[in-house]
């Protein structure tokens, strides 16, 4: 038994089979496993629970997999996550409601001694979150600002080019990134003056939209148009998804003007059949299978006592501490790539025949 501490200190990478630290004494192989996922507000969430209560199934634990509703989202996951702490959940998976609303619930589930990970959007202010697993929603932004800019170009090769911008839900705290990645891209080109927001509604928070609603963001496309658009060409949207990037085209239309070039994420069906077609113009591939299996990897990890991999331990400061944090490359999607980016997903790739 000695000769292992020869060993441990190898150069596998933490997490690894091995040679891996101890992170936890691990728990019972069946042990329960809870995921409290945000209301439906978009196709991955419905994927995302039925990919989890088989995942898990087939890794042998049992699991409690709940959605928060679609009106009270914030007061149910809170119940739901407290659930789970007194059923005895090992670890809790949380795709939060409300980022800055679960510290207690994090607290508490970290004082029974459960692990928490925070899936696909990060839980803030809380020194109880012990990992992050999403797709690095910095790039999702800095793809969508770079599509924008490319898709107007080859419609006309010369700006100054007229553009309106969307954000997210202020209470998720990918809405933000999402937009700082893409004003990376968009900032220069707008101080330039070749891009030019011609509402000025420029910020986060003016562009933000409520509970990532699609109604909210057709509404706000609607004043949009008629504020600004009466003669003006609206040249690129950005939109931060596919649900808010169709609403959007929907105004458009109503109003009677030609479809901008309009981004978008998540790869919904609607929204890849509306690429095919020549309407949206772009969105992301996040394939959720990847991101659910990464998060079962992470479980199975903690539950033979091992430290899960991470590959990012410096960009999300959640106000408490730096989370440790896997993130997956998101990948841009346009008519020009869909049938080879969708090819191993039947659902999707069918769309691209
Ligand atoms: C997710 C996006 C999704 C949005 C609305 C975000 O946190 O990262 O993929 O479109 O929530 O559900």
């Amino acid at each position: 038994a000695l000769a292992l501490t020869a060993t441990a200190c190898g150069n596998g990478r933490e997490g690894d089979s091995g040679g891996a630290k101890g992170d936890t004494k691990g728990f019972a192989a069946d042990s329960l496993i809870g995921v409290a996922l945000p209301a439906k507000t978009s196709e991955n969430w419905v994927l995302a629970g039925d990919l989890f209560t088989n995942g898990l199934k087939e890794a042998g634990f049992k699991s409690d997999v709940q959605y928060a509703g679609a009106s009270t989202t914030v007061a149910d996951q809170q119940a739901q996550i407290t659930a789970m702490v007194t059923k005895g959940a090992k670890v809790i998976v949380i795709g939060a409601t409300d980022a800055a609303q679960l510290s207690t619930q994090v607290a508490a589930a970290h004082a029974a001694g459960a692990k928490v990970i925070a899936y696909d959007r990060l839980i803030k202010n809380t020194p109880d979150l012990d990992y992050y697993v999403a797709f690095d929603n910095f790039k999702v932004g800095q793809l969508q600002g770079q599509a924008l800019l490319d898709g107007m170009k080859a419609k006309k090769p010369n700006g100054p080019y007229n553009i309106e911008l969307f954000s997210g839900s202020p209470d998720d705290n990918n809405a933000g990134v999402f937009f700082d990645g893409a004003m990376s891209v968009l900032k220069p080109e707008i101080d330039k003056g070749n891009v030019v927001v011609a509402s000025k509604q420029a910020d986060v928070k003016q562009t933000a939209i409520q509970g990532w609603k699609a109604e909210g963001a057709q509404a706000r496309m609607d004043q949009l148009l008629t504020s600004t658009y009466g003669s003006k060409t609206l040249d690129g949207v950005l939109s931060p998804n596919d649900t808010l990037a169709r609403a959007i085209i929907t105004s458009i239309k109503g109003a009677g003007k030609p479809i901008p070039v309009v981004t978008g994420q998540d790869s919904e069906v609607e929204s890849v059949k509306s690429i095919m077609a020549g309407e949206q113009y772009m969105t992301i591939n996040k394939d959720t299978r990847n991101l659910v299996k990464q998060t079962i990897e992470m479980v199975k990890s903690l539950q033979a006592g091992n430290t899960p991999e991470v590959n990012d331990t410096k960009s999300y400061n959640n106000g408490s501490k730096v989370v440790d944090t896997y993130l997956l490359p998101p990948v841009a999607v346009t008519k020009a790539n869909a049938a080879e980016a969708y090819a191993n997903d039947p659902k999707l790739s069918a769309l691209t025949k």
